[in-house]
């Protein structure tokens, strides 16, 4: 009876180890999904920025266009208006003249100030844009590799647990069907680990203090003990 009790107790520790692995297995099987998805939006991140880069640039180079623009309106006005000094026949008109010639200058250095400002704010966004470019060069570059990476672990995980759970199959169905029963039943809400070894007078899974009636009984070993706290079946190494 003992030995058939011991008998089961390795069977179990078998199962418990295919179990395990076949936990562990779908977890990182479940994570794939979003570490993909994680890698597929930082590419696209960095895609956004780029692009809201170039157009940050764009306009800044717009806005500069049409400051030089301006400038040269201003700069025809007062060669015009210098052209018509000879002409005028008062010395009010000449004064006028001369006045608003004077305001458009003063406009133009105020220009001409902007402009070296907008200058800057060109060189830096194109700058910035450059950086960014080649990083977004690079994150695209180890996309591909990193996906197919994903993609290979994703098939290698589903072969692999193909696998174990046909061994676990094999394993359960040694066992009488009520002990094969109850194992799966633990195993399946104590993430595969349904077996706890006594260290002492403890359960090694919980750290929960056990029984001496319950110690007494797993040393005879005519029957399978189950944790009162957590529920593992309890076994000493042999
Ligand atoms: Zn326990």
């Amino acid at each position: 009876m003992a030995s058939q009790i011991t008998q089961n107790i390795d069977i179990l520790k078998k199962s418990q180890q295919l179990d395990s692995e076949i936990y562990q297995s779908r977890l990182s099987l479940e994570e794939i999904p979003a570490q993909r998805t994680k890698l597929k939006s930082d590419l696209e991140l960095e895609k956004t920025r780029l692009g809201e880069l170039d157009k940050t640039l764009k306009d800044i180079q717009l806005k500069l266009k049409n400051k030089e623009l301006e400038l040269a309106q201003k700069e025809g006005q007062i060669k015009k208006l210098d052209g018509q000094l000879s002409q005028v026949k008062t010395n009010k008109e000449y004064g006028a003249l001369q006045q608003e010639i004077a305001s458009l200058k003063a406009d133009n250095s105020l220009l001409e100030e902007e402009i070296i400002h907008i200058l800057d704010e060109v060189e830096a966004a194109k700058e910035e844009a450059q950086k960014e470019k080649e990083k977004f060069a690079l994150v695209s570059k180890s996309f591909q590799g990193k996906d197919d990476e994903f993609v290979a672990q994703e098939k290698t995980l589903r072969e692999r647990l193909v696998e174990l759970e046909t061994q676990r199959k094999e394993a359960v169905a040694h066992l009488p069907p009520e002990l094969g029963d109850l194992y799966s039943r633990i195993a399946s809400k104590k993430q595969g680990l349904a077996l706890a070894l006594v260290n002492g007078e403890a359960c090694t899974a919980c750290q929960m203090q056990i029984r001496p009636q319950l110690i007494n009984e797993i040393r005879l070993g005519d029957h399978i003990v189950v944790c009162e706290n957590c529920s593992r079946i309890l076994y000493f190494e042999s």
